[in-house]
């Protein structure tokens, strides 16, 4: 009969079954699996009926009775009062919206069973639009369920009780076999499907603290055939790339490697000597090369970088270097020029901003493979850019990118060499170090350098927090740094909805350190300026002719100013973790002390609060990004959020380590001794999402 009145109004105004079955496959329920693996959020106990008499104001809970009066009352507003008497006692039901139907089904003498929350009403206790069924006098309710009743996440345009129902309608036609062969196993498993059939339907004495917090074995099998299939496309992925050629590169005695080596005018960290020889002993190899180079902000991965290409063109093949923004792809490109031309090499330079003539004449280079290093942004791997013989591909600041970005580039980049019929090698590089777990799970088919030492003489950089009501003392101190010929940077914050009024922030910010820093050049810089301008600017900075630069956020990567002691962000609570520390990795570049200066106002939400605490805390890139991951979670780590797709649904990789070392054994066995099995399981859990989880 009828259910609740929120689920009877729904189906009436629903145009015959398509609504709700457009909503299932809006939340991607399609496949009978797809079904079956939506989970409940939360359950409702509908087990057990009490007595009338003992309910209290705000229960929850479920009653029988018999309907002894039911009429329509007009008091502020028409409503249709019932009241309902279980051999003891009375209860109220009231319901605002009602049709005729509900008159009917609750007819004097019929009854009920009704299910709510409890409020102490004008009569005496009441439940305002109770969920409720109904039979007719003489006639049995039927049976209470015996197991908890699932209460799904869904959509507006999809009521529970239609879901409910295409649920275990899946349940019963989903094939949920047993697909691992047992002897790959490391720990006992709950069988899926009894898992599942649990987890839809858990008996009333389960403890739902362990299935709240996931700890219960039947999740224990979901997350782990979770991590199972990412494991595996991961491996997958590594063994197909390993299927694939790449140019092998040898180092030669006196070739341009070694004479880079000995011009650089500092000599190397045993950390970046050792990343140094990772690459090199990669690059050797007839397989390309995936690898994630990460280093904290300042670590000095540009010139790890700069080797490798001297590698790549020592061995006549041509390097792309990519970086995120413009203003960073010129700093390379000046260093990069400053190390290799006097070597004798042609270094080419490519940006979206980059446009006619001089494009022309630059794409002709890089075809004809004059130019050996090209240094740019994105704009490296556009459709007409062509490459003789592009050997190595590196690309700065990775994390920039977005995932489906990265996909992107991978093909690019094949397309790009496709006339030496081999892929380039790929190094990435990160001052965003990725936590461990998400390591062995999201980027297990990446291999990964790591430069854990900052060059000589550095001095660690002091953090400060000001409330923003503070600004003159800020002000005050950026006086006493300019006036030692030392320079600051004042970053603006990002308001996303509106990229207006951040450049607004930042002109009058601009205008009012002019004023108040009188003598002294302060500049400007924004993500809307020109090219050419921005490039002005920075190269004012950079030569120290500017004494403080004013920045929307566009400086936040790999800038590097050592002479800049002093970094002001405005409004760091609303920054992100891993942006902060990137930013504050601007100074202490140099020898002399720096200083960063967290400037904030109030209210902090708990989320800015834990952010500022991490970054007085620690000036540990690896722990901030714990942090970070801990407070954001992993799908936004990564910009994943964006793209649609969460990354995982089950496995929470904060908490399920062990969980992940375990499918990481069991993929290993079933890709070595049970190929047909292993892509059954990819097949059951990923269905067209294999792509994504490659990233
Ligand atoms: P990041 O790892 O953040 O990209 P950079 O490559 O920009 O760091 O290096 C930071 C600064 O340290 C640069 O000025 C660079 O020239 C300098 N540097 C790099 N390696 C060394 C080293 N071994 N000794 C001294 N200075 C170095
Ligand atoms: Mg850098």
């Amino acid at each position: 009969m009828t259910n609740t009145a929120a689920s009877s109004s729904t189906t009436r105004a629903a145009s015959p079954k398509s609504a709700p079955q457009r909503a299932l496959e809006k939340l991607g329920l399609v496949r009978s699996i797809d079904l079956a693996l939506h989970l409940p959020m939360r359950y409702e106990d509908e087990t057990r009926v009490v007595a009338i008499g003992t309910l209290r104001d705000g229960d929850v809970a479920q009653v029988e009775g018999v309907v002894i009066d039911c009429h329509v009352q007009i008091r502020a507003r028409r409503q249709l009062v019932v009241r309902i008497h279980d051999g003891r006692d009375d209860l109220v039901l009231r319901f605002l919206h009602f049709y005729p139907s509900h008159q009917k089904s609750l007819a004097v003498g019929r009854r009920v069973r009704v299910r709510g929350e409890v409020r102490g009403g004008f009569l005496g206790l009441e439940m305002v639009h109770p969920s409720f069924k109904a039979v007719d006098e003489g006639i049995s309710l039927p049976a209470l369920p015996t197991a908890l009743t699932p209460v799904y996440p869904t959509s507006a345009q999809l009521p529970q009780a239609y879901l409910r129902k295409a649920i275990d309608a899946a349940l019963t036609r989903a094939d949920l076999s047993e697909q691992l062969p047992p002897e790959v196993l490391t720990m006992p498993l709950w069988d899926l499907r009894a898992a599942l059939d649990y987890l839809h339907h858990p008996a009333p004495s389960v403890s739902l603290a362990a299935l709240e917090d996931r700890s219960h074995p039947a999740w224990l099998r979901l997350k782990f055939d979770e991590l199972l299939a990412q494991q595996l496309s991961q491996l997958q992925a590594k063994l197909d790339r390993e299927k694939q050629r790449a140019p092998r590169f040898a180092l030669h005695r006196g070739g341009l490697h070694e004479r880079l080596l000995a011009a650089l005018p500092f000599a190397l960290t045993a950390a970046q000597r050792r990343v140094g020889d990772e690459i090199a002993a990669d690059l050797e190899r007839a397989t390309p090369m995936n690898r994630l180079l990460q280093g904290d902000v300042g670590s000095g991965k540009t010139v790890v970088a700069a080797l490798a290409a001297a590698i790549a063109i020592g061995n006549g093949w041509q390097c792309a270097l990519m970086a995120p923004t413009e203003i960073l792809a010129e700093q390379h490109l000046r260093k990069l020029v400053g190390w290799l031309e006097p070597l004798g090499i042609t270094v080419a330079w490519l940006t979206g901003s980059r446009k006619g003539k001089a494009r022309q004449t630059m794409l002709a280079q890089i075809e004809s493979g004059e130019a050996m290093l090209v240094v740019g942004t994105h704009a490296v791997i556009q459709e007409q850019v062509r490459f003789a013989k592009l050997g190595l591909a590196i690309i700065d600041e990775q994390h920039r990118f977005g995932v489906q970005q990265r996909l992107a580039l991978r093909d690019k980049l094949v397309d790009a060499a496709a006339p030496t019929k081999l892929e380039p090698h790929l190094l990435m590089m990160s001052a965003t170090p990725i936590p461990r777990t998400l390591a062995m799970t999201l980027f297990a088919d990446l291999d990964i350098s790591t430069i854990d030492e900052l060059p000589p003489g550095r001095t660690p950089v002091v953090t400060k927090l000001f409330a923003d009501s503070k600004r003159d003392a800020v002000i005050a101190r950026i006086r006493d740094e300019v006036e030692q010929r030392r320079q600051v940077y004042w970053v603006c914050p990002l308001v996303e909805e509106s990229e207006h009024v951040d450049l607004q922030n930042a002109t009058a910010t601009h205008q009012h350190l002019s004023e108040a820093l009188s003598g002294h050049k302060v500049g400007l810089l924004h993500g809307r300026m020109p090219a050419a301008e921005k490039a002005a600017v920075m190269a004012l900075f950079g030569g120290g002719q500017m004494a403080v630069l004013v920045s929307t956020t566009v400086i936040e990567v790999g800038v590097d100013v050592p002479n800049a002691s002093l970094m002001v962000i405005e409004h760091a609570e609303r920054f992100g973790l891993s942006q902060l520390h990137q930013l504050r990795g601007r100074v202490g570049r140099g020898s002399t002390a720096s200083v960063c200066v967290l400037m904030y106002s109030t209210p902090l939400s708990d989320t800015a609060k834990a952010r500022l605490k991490a970054m007085l805390d620690t000036a540990d890139g690896f722990e901030i990004a714990r942090r970070d991951l801990e407070i954001r979670g992993p799908g936004e780590f990564f910009g994943a959020r964006q793209s649609g797709a969460p990354l995982l649904r089950f496995a929470d990789l904060a908490l399920d380590e062990p969980l992940v070392r375990q499918a990481r054994v069991v993929a290993q066995r079933l890709l070595a001794d049970h190929p047909r099995a292993a892509r059954a399981h990819l097949a059951r859990w990923l269905g067209e999402r294999t792509e994504y989880l490659k990233a």
